[in-house]
């Protein structure tokens, strides 16, 4: 087989798991990242036990990707979270099944896996420019970059893969500058908007002062007829963590078409209302309404002030009202926490217009990968496992395409 020069840009998982096959398969690879060093947000993933995958049934795993799985699911068929845990294994970084059926490297964390992938990388010949931004394509269609010291210059290759990454995080190297370039060229790209991030809330005064950083624990968020266990972070501007992002997708569509959004949080999932009706029923003489909540219902003080502020009055003292307040407190959420701050991107290029393969159907010889694509999932190692999949994917039809012209 002829050896061939192929352009990646992007140094996170989706950009290097490509290099890794083409430069196995004996092509030569250069990585190109506007960043003086690779993966930055794949070592920030890293510093929450990094989440590779998850270990749930095939069909469940490709269900959390919504109306994205039929594009998704030819790749992640082809590479699985099984390889994806092989391959980190190949590396030295055996991963073990938390108690969420969720997967991680036993050394929780990203940086081990990622020297050892970089000295796989070296040891193959891929070559990296770093501090190199892509900037476009000259007249002659060929790949422009601009160096950290600003000077332009052109680099001419067989074949180009794009993986750009997201939109949140900037800081961190993907800043979703690549949608104008793209556009130019008459693609489409779904609006780059936040996924899995917070929204904002009217607190009162009260509830940003005392419980701005106050964790939410052993809750159910409901919305749009989803319901998810989980815990929720309140901070000064609104609500995040865990149980929100899960529901962070609905949310925001109706956050973006109504201005407002309504869940409800049930703050004692483990008790019946029944029983939280005998509980209340009987309060001592004396004892304050924050106590008897306190000590009757088992609630924690984040949870009473959040029942506070559903009732947006004072808060009922007959025990029915009180207990259906508790199994389901409204909150109306009114905004979108901003996309730098998200873990991840929704929105990018369209389906319609790439080819298996992942070619761009407008720029033949342009291959795109990762998180830019127009697909989202939850947390739980679906992120990544999409990035490393859609990238083995696109390596094969970049071979493909070499091989056919
Ligand atoms: C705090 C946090 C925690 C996370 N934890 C997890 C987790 O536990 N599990 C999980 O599955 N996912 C997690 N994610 C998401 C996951 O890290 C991303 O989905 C993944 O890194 C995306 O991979 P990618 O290769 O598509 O893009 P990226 O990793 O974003 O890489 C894109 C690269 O392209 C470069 N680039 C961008 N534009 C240019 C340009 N014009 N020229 C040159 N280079 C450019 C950037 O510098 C960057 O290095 C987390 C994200 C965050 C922010």
């Amino acid at each position: 087989m002829s050896s061939h020069h192929i352009a990646i840009i992007g140094a996170g998982p989706s950009g290097l798991i490509a290099a890794e096959r083409l430069a196995v398969a004996g092509h030569a690879v250069t990585i190109y990242d506007r960043m003086p060093s690779p993966a930055r947000k794949f070592l920030l993933a890293g510093r929450g036990g990094l989440n590779l995958t998850h270990s749930e049934p095939l069909d469940c795993f490709l269900a959390r990707y919504r109306d994205a799985r039929t594009w998704l699911e030819p790749a992640i068929r082809a590479f699985p979270p099984q390889s994806l845990r092989d391959w980190a294994d190949a590396l030295g970084q055996d991963t073990f099944v938390g108690s969420s059926g969720r997967v991680f490297p036993r050394a929780m964390k990203a940086s081990p896996l990622l020297r050892a992938w970089l000295r796989r990388l070296d040891g193959l010949g891929v070559a990296f420019a770093r501090g190199q931004r892509w900037t476009g394509w000259s007249e002659a269609g060929v790949l422009t970059f601009r160096s950290r010291d600003g000077v332009d210059f052109e680099a001419k290759h067989d074949a180009t893969l794009l993986a750009l990454g997201g939109a949140s995080w900037p800081r961190l190297g993907s800043d979703g500058a690549w949608a104008t370039l793209l556009a130019a060229r008459g693609i489409a790209i779904a609006p780059l908007r936040p996924s899995n991030g917070g929204f904002t809330v009217d607190w009162s005064q009260t509830m940003r002062e005392r419980f701005a950083g106050v964790p939410l624990k052993r809750i159910v968020l409901s919305f749009g007829g989803q319901s998810v266990p989980g815990e929720a972070m309140i901070d000064a501007a609104g609500l995040e963590g865990g149980a929100v992002y899960a529901l962070s997708a609905p949310i925001r569509e109706t956050i973006l078409r109504e201005g407002r959004a309504v869940i409800t949080v049930d703050l004692r999932p483990d008790h019946e209302a029944a029983l939280l009706v005998q509980r209340l029923a009987h309060r001592r003489k004396g004892v304050t309404l924050s106590n008897h909540l306190r000590k009757a219902a088992g609630l924690a003080p984040s949870a009473i002030a959040l029942l506070r502020e559903a009732a947006k009055g004072p808060l009922p003292q007959d025990a029915e009202r009180l207990a259906a307040l508790i199994k389901a407190a409204p909150l109306v959420l009114t905004g979108l926490r901003p996309i730098e701050r998200a873990i991840s991107t929704a929105g990018g290029v369209a389906a319609a217009e790439v080819e298996e393969g992942f070619m761009l159907k407008r720029l033949p010889g342009t291959f795109v990968a990762g998180e830019m694509l127009d697909w989202e999932a939850p947390t739980g190692g679906y992120l990544l496992q999409a990035c490393f999949a859609t990238g083995v994917a696109a390596a094969a039809g970049i071979q493909a395409w070499l091989a056919e012209s």
